[in-house]
């Protein structure tokens, strides 16, 4: 063949006929005359066997039957539109095919031509698109349900509802498990008007494919429910046919179950299954969320019970405190001038008659003596302990070393007395009450010098910083205290020794924790007898 030849008119359609990317073929009386490669790759038939076979049964075979018929009439011409098909080919394949015929008239008879135009993977990526704007509407609209407002139930109903249109079905409706039933109770569902149908309201666990897609956490689907073993009778009699079911999950954890029933065949493909499993995690979420805030509620209610009980319960407390304190100051202030007149006129009275009153008199007026002088210990402690709120004691920036000095200042005859030695660390400036602070620390030290044992009194005091606050220490090498009063001591009147042993009235502890906690701080005590104790105290930095 010459190169003109070659590039002739006839090769180049000769050419473009085999390469063409468009099956072709030519039929005449029901046979085939030619097919092109193409045409060969699409149906999965070889030239040879098309070419030698006496019909064209052989293609038909390739498709469905209403779609034969189709293209029976496509090749005679009795039918002009083009035909779309999806065709199972020779070696196996699905393919989607467009076809398009002509008829051209010669003198011998007609000869059909079929153009085959694979559209396989058109359609996939047109099927692709559409799958993907309909879970992109679905998703759309439910998260405008999801961020509007309303109850649990309002939410999970316009959801269902979008999920029957979305997935073609007469029935959505979700069913959570209700362990007072015992079964897949329904929350809410979506019905449409068409089929008046009422959704059982509770189902057995291990009953029907709601059953079995909660009990395994698997989707159940089917697309003709009579033939399917689970299927119910009585939902049988309602005509139902196709019937998808998905497990809700949270995690791991099974929620509910996602139903849905429609009375037309072949309702449930893959594809709208793909549609609904974004559905089922949007309610999924919705549960959890539910679940979340009526935890939240709960837990909020209880907290609102308990505080509401507790801002009751401080109000009473301050009312009766600031009632008792009232008392103690109005007592003890009103209690002092009859007492002075006691002793005053009990001393007149052993002044006076000096020589005429016997031993037991003198003992007898020494007693009462010494019982007015208790007394009027005691009043003033407790006025001075009713007074701390009281009074007026602004906080300042205060050297607490000062007051520590202070305080020593003040006990010098007693610490000279007991041979004892007061050491320290590096002291901090506080923001407190310095005359408050001086008090806390001198009664610390009086009861470390009063309460010594054998050895004379060693007292320290080291101060910690602690992220917020200080921790004031002192120690002591003093009787110590026994683990089981190391409360009491901090209330009111309350002394472990008689008052022969150890002078006092029990009230310096309780002042200096009513001042600590005044300031925002706390006290305490660690002790173990005969080993001396440490009072501890806190101070806001
Ligand atoms: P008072 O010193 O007037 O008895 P306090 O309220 O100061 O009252 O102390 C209450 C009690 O705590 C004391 O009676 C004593 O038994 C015990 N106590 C306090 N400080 C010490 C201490 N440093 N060592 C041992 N016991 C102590």
């Amino acid at each position: 063949m010459t190169s003109d030849q070659k590039t002739s008119f006839p090769n180049m359609l000769q050419a473009l006929y085999d390469n063409s990317p468009i099956g072709v073929c030519v039929i005449e009386n029901e046979r085939f005359l030619m097919v092109n490669k193409q045409f060969e790759s699409i149906t999965g038939i070889p030239a040879e066997q098309m070419l030698s076979s006496v019909t064209i049964d052989i293609l038909l075979t390739c498709f469905n039957k209403r779609d034969r018929k189709k293209l029976l009439s496509l090749l005679k011409g009795t039918r002009k539109s083009q035909l779309e098909s999806s065709i199972l080919n020779h070696i196996g394949a699905h393919k989607s095919i467009r076809v398009v015929t002509n008829t051209i008239e010669y003198p011998t008879g007609p000869i059909a031509i079929a153009y085959f135009l694979d559209i396989t993977s058109l359609q996939k990526s047109q099927e692709e698109l559409q799958t993907r704007s309909v879970e992109l509407e679905a998703q759309i609209a439910i998260a405008n349900i999801l961020v509007h407002p309303g109850t649990f139930e309002e939410k999970v109903k316009q959801v269902l509802k979008v999920l029957a249109q979305v997935a073609n079905s007469d029935i959505a409706a979700l069913r959570v498990p209700d362990e007072i039933h015992n079964g897949l109770r329904m929350v809410a569902a979506a019905v449409t008007e068409s089929k008046a149908f009422a959704p059982a309201p509770l189902l057995p666990y291990n009953e029907g494919l709601a059953g079995q897609a909660f009990l395994t956490g698997k989707p159940v689907v089917t697309n003709n429910y009579p033939s399917h073993p689970l299927a119910m009778p009585q939902v049988i009699d309602t005509g139902l046919q196709s019937v998808a079911v998905l497990p809700i999950k949270v995690g791991n954890e099974i929620r509910g179950v996602l139903h849905l029933n429609s009375w037309k065949h072949n309702t449930y493909t893959k594809e709208t299954m793909k549609h609904i499993s974004g559905v089922a995690d949007a309610i999924g979420a919705l549960l959890e969320n539910a679940r979340l805030t009526e935890a939240e509620h709960e837990r909020s209610y209880e907290l609102l019970n308990a505080n509401q009980i507790l801002e009751a319960q401080a109000a009473d407390l301050a009312r009766s405190n600031a009632d008792l304190e009232q008392f103690a100051y109005v007592a003890s202030h009103d209690l002092q001038e009859p007492l002075r007149v006691v002793s005053n006129y009990v001393q007149l009275l052993a002044n006076k008659y000096q020589n005429q009153l016997d031993t037991d008199a003198h003992e007898f007026i020494q007693y009462a003596l010494g019982a007015s002088k208790q007394m009027y210990d005691l009043i003033n402690d407790l006025l001075s302990y009713s007074q701390i709120g009281h009074a007026d004691n602004p906080l300042e920036i205060i050297n607490v070393e000062s007051a520590i000095l202070q305080a020593i200042s003040n006990l010098e005859i007693a610490i000279e007395n007991s041979g004892a030695s007061i050491t320290y660390g590096k002291i901090p400036k506080v923001s407190a009450n310095y005359v408050q602070i001086t008090q806390v620390i001198q009664n610390l030290l009086s009861n470390a010098l009063k309460f010594q044992g054998a050895d004379p009194p060693r007292i320290h005091i080291e101060v910690t910083s602690l992220e917020n606050r200080w921790r004031f220490s002192f120690s002591d090498n003093g009787i110590g205290i026994e683990p089981r009063f190391h409360e009491r001591i901090f209330m009111i009147f309350q002394r472990l020794h008689s008052r022969s042993q150890y002078a006092g009235t029990g009230v310096g502890l309780p002042i200096c924790k009513k001042i600590i906690e005044r300031h925002g701080g706390s006290i305490w005590v660690e002790s173990i007898p005969d080993s001396g104790s440490v009072f501890h105290f806190t101070l806001p930095k």
